[in-house]
């Protein structure tokens, strides 16, 4: 399909070794470029300080945008924002803090909020409490390291080790569920995270290994913006993250498995009598309108609306008619794992 827009395809939720990552921000985002990623959104842990000391900007192909990761002081409720100078004061309530994002004039996004891990004592899960808040923009509906550790076992962990990109299956149901449900009431995007540190893990006895080099996260959940515009127009990276960034609340962005496959390309956008609606817009129900599907390669879509499963279907090019009004999105399935989780179509009234 032929349309104007720009694809960017990046990585966000990453730690360096501003906070408790391996390697630095400039070797991050040369190990990105040779997998030829976009973009990369950074969260340390508590600090803007890479922010401050120069680090956001272009290396080579690669635009890098420094936000941070914010907990409460019972290490809950991690919070990842954006567009923010320096960190917000109150660090404590998260109710406070996702509030102070906003009104600073930044965003952000709620990390990993379902996690439910318990197999190792030592990595205990960090889920969120707080779903009353107005001021969160988006969710992270698949976190790479979240999924990683939940399905950890005594009897798996070897297997899971060597195979970390295959033990990726699929995002947690009810956090689709919650996703679905606040964005009846208002827009709220769907990211994807990797929460990538490098890290090694000791999981047994005197063995460490590198289990999560960030080479092989890179090619695991990415998130991929739409734009209508084109980056680096102009000289001023920091123009080119508020392109990302605008588009990204707007939920002009798909998740993908990478595992399955490049999903560069991938479109879902609605069509009335009069106009087109790409992912994230709005467009008028009449009795014309319909969806289209357009994927790099024949997998299954399902259809969802209001948070339910209306069909699925075979297909690279597919086309859906719809009879009512309502909030839609697609699932895409690759040989039965997850691949693509597109972000909603409002088809309103
Ligand atoms: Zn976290
Ligand atoms: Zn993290």
């Amino acid at each position: 399909m032929h349309d104007q827009l720009h694809e960017y395809v990046g990585v966000i939720h990453i730690h360096s070794t501003y906070s408790d990552g391996s390697r630095s921000i400039p070797d991050i985002a040369s190990i990105a470029g040779e997998v030829d990623l976009d973009y990369l959104l950074m969260t340390d842990h508590n600090t803007l300080q890479a922010k401050r000391d120069g680090l956001e900007g272009w290396y080579g192909g690669v635009l890098v945008g420094v936000g941070y990761e914010i907990n409460d002081e019972n290490d809950l409720n991690h919070y990842l924002a954006f567009r923010l100078d320096k960190e917000v004061k109150n660090f404590h309530n998260p109710s406070e803090y996702v509030r102070q994002v906003q009104e600073s004039g930044g965003f952000g996004f709620i990390a990993h909020p379902d996690e439910k891990r318990s197999a190792i004592k030592k990595y205990p899960p960090y889920p969120w409490t707080l779903w009353e808040s107005d001021y969160f923009n988006g969710i992270e509906i698949w976190n790479q390291m979240s999924e990683w550790m939940e399905g950890l076992t005594n009897l798996n962990k070897y297997w899971r080790v060597f195979n970390p990109r295959k033990a990726i299956v699929s995002p947690q149901k009810e956090t689709l569920k919650k996703w679905d449900e606040v964005n009846l009431d208002r827009k709220v995007v769907g990211i994807g995270g990797v929460d990538a540190h490098g890290h090694i893990y000791k999981l047994w006895g005197l063995f460490g290994i590198t289990i999560f080099r960030y080479k092989v996260l890179f090619k695991t959940i990415r998130t991929h913006i739409l734009t209508d515009r084109p980056l680096m127009e102009s000289k001023d990276y920091k123009q080119d993250l508020n392109i990302l960034y605008e588009n990204l609340l707007n939920c002009r962005s798909f998740i993908s498995n990478h595992y399955s496959g490049d999903a560069r390309g991938f479109r879902f956008y609605a069509q009335n009598r009069k106009k087109r609606a790409q992912i994230g817009d709005k467009i008028e129900f009449d009795k014309r309108t319909h969806l289209h599907v357009n994927l790099p390669k024949t997998a299954i879509t399902h259809l969802i609306r209001n948070g339910e499963k209306l069909v699925s279907q075979k297909g690279k090019n597919l086309i859906f008619e719809i009879n009512k009004p309502g909030i839609y999105r697609v699932e895409v399935y690759y040989l039965n794992r997850p691949w693509i989780y597109s972000n909603h179509i409002r088809i309103t009234d």
